[in-house]
């Protein structure tokens, strides 16, 4: 079975090392000593003056938006995972969407103004797969406007753009680190900013307000993670280097060997570096998608219609037509990416995949064949692999 991600585990033996570190001081959570510290190897790693470490990463926007005091409208992307949607209305918002651009996946920048009421107070977008927005637009837009900008960055670990961390750009950024990111915490996530100010207040609100014993200066919510998960954190984090580069080779596989495909991939906007987080491809109808997602199911290789639906149909939103949106998230499919993932099962992939596009129509009888003829050969690859192992 290859599944369309798997998390990372480290090494035994680091998690048990930390463990009992925990049993020895008894601290399992409430901003303990493994939080401090992953908290600082962040920084140091990803090179930020301002982060901190909560839950997970819907609670970082959460506390985004309420940190900056946002109400009425915020602009927002209908092509993300529904936290970045479901964020905004929980905090009593209104989403108003707007396209995104066919290409990046991203929130298209030109389209943005036309949205802008006298209600909007911000924009929240989405570094969709990791590809960076066009941060330099957007921030335009919203210093005209007087709006505050907050990228839910929940894919873009380890991106920089411009001689920066990903995460410096906006008013917030947040990210995720459960278990399905490439680097996790089991579940936990930040929220990064230059401000201090609203670096303070966040911090409040990461731990229920409480600015002393019995004082509390804010309204807060638990957003604090545990020694646990931070152990975890601090364990991955030695790994993180070794899963970029193994998914960067994974994705320039997959690009050579779906060279002659009749698909479309993300174009993404040059960053300093990329993280390589998800394989996207467009296909060009969303019958030919479905019959290429029901040919790999029959090999047992699960892809994923990421995103889909668009979240501007989603029930409790004031639904509207995402024409280009709409579109590409009926046809789009993340394939399986992950570190572990090997060169002889992408090959797999990408053979079900050439083969269904070429021979059309999905037939058990040609499968069958297929299986006779291709698949034994591969296997016998896999098999092989798997009694070295
Ligand atoms: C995963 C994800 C989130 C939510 O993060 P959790 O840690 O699962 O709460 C938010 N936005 C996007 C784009 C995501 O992919």
């Amino acid at each position: 079975m290859i599944p369309v991600t798997k998390p990372f585990l480290p090494a035994e033996k680091d998690f048990r090392d930390y463990v009992k570190g925990i049993w020895q001081r008894q601290w399992l959570t409430n901003n303990g000593p493994l939080v401090n510290s992953l908290e600082l190897k962040l920084k140091e790693y990803l090179d930020l003056k301002y982060l901190l470490y909560v839950s997970n990463g819907t609670i970082a926007l959460q506390i985004a938006i309420k940190a900056l005091d946002l109400e009425g409208e915020i602009i927002t992307t209908p092509f993300s995972f529904v936290a970045t949607t479901s964020a905004i209305t929980w905090q009593s918002c209104k989403p108003v969407f707007v396209d995104i651009d066919p290409n990046t996946l991203n929130i298209d920048p030109e389209k943005i103004e036309a949205a802008i009421t006298p209600r909007t107070t911000a924009i929240l977008a989405t570094h969709v797969f990791g590809n960076p927005c066009n941060i330099y637009a957007i921030q335009a837009i919203a210093n005209k406007h007087k709006l505050k900008v907050i990228f839910d960055a929940a894919h873009a670990f380890g991106v920089r753009y411009k001689g920066h961390s990903i995460f410096e750009y906006g008013d917030v950024s947040t990210v995720s680190f459960h278990s399905t990111k490439l680097y996790h915490s089991i579940e936990g996530g930040a929220v990064f900013t230059r401000n201090p100010d609203v670096l303070r207040k966040m911090a409040l609100m990461r731990s229920f307000g409480y600015s002393g014993i019995d004082t509390f200066s804010e309204q807060g919510i638990n957003a604090k993670n545990s020694e646990f998960h931070a152990a975890m954190g601090l364990c991955n984090l030695k790994y993180v280097d070794k899963i970029l580069q193994r998914r960067k080779y994974l994705y320039q596989q997959y690009k050579l060997r779906l060279k002659g495909f009749n698909v479309e991939f993300q174009h993404i906007e040059n960053p300093d570096d990329y993280n390589y987080a998800y394989f996207p491809v467009i296909f060009p109808s969303e019958e030919l998608m479905l019959e290429c997602k029901a040919a790999l199911e029959l090999e047992q290789i699960y892809s994923r219609r990421y995103f889909y639906p668009s979240l501007s149909s989603l029930p409790y939103v004031e639904q509207v037509p995402m024409p280009i949106c709409d579109s590409i998230a009926s046809r789009i499919l993340c394939l399986p990416l992950y570190h572990t993932l090997t060169t002889a099962e992408l090959d797999l992939i990408c053979r079900v995949l050439l083969r269904t596009q070429r021979f059309g129509k999905l037939k058990a009888a040609s499968t069958n064949s297929f299986n006779r003829e291709i698949v034994p050969h591969i296997k016998s690859k896999l098999n092989q692999k798997a009694v070295r192992n």
